[in-house]
């Protein structure tokens, strides 16, 4: 089981931010940016998004333009970047970068450091978002 399906069925805690039967968002651990969110299928664990089948595929794509527009309401942003790597967790996801320059979607530079505390009250103020829509 990879770590993303054991924090999908909530045996490892994260900051989640939008879910529904078959997909599961939630900030990532070390964000570019306030607000950077992982989205992955809940029961497909193919490391490679382009293997996914249509349905899945498709499904993936459609909550994850939900989620962005709920993030684009709840962080102060310009827009929300798009970023599909999978270079280290074997597992698909789709990353949701909040911009205010075209540099934040650099996973080369310095991360900023959040506090626990902000990442609760950040994937709070977009999951009220998310159940808005
Ligand atoms: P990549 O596979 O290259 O797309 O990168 C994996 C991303 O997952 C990185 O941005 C990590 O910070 C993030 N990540 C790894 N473990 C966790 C975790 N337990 N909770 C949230 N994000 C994580």
């Amino acid at each position: 089981m990879t770590i993303f399906t054991k924090i999908a069925k909530g045996e490892i805690p994260s900051w989640k931010v939008a879910e529904n039967d078959s997909f599961y968002a939630f900030l990532d651990i070390n964000p570019l940016a306030p607000g950077h969110t992982l989205v992955i299928p809940k029961n497909v664990e193919d490391d490679y998004i382009f293997h996914l089948d249509e349905e899945t595929y498709a499904g993936l794509w459609a909550f994850a333009r939900k989620v962005a527009l709920a993030i684009k309401a709840a962080v102060p942003c310009k827009r929300v970047g798009v970023a599909v790597l999978g270079m280290e967790v074997p597992h698909t996801h789709i990353h949701l970068v909040p911009l205010q320059t075209e540099g934040d979607l650099d996973f080369r530079k310095e991360h900023p450091v959040i506090a626990p505390e902000r990442q609760a009250a950040i994937a709070a103020a977009i999951l009220a978002e998310y159940e808005k829509l």
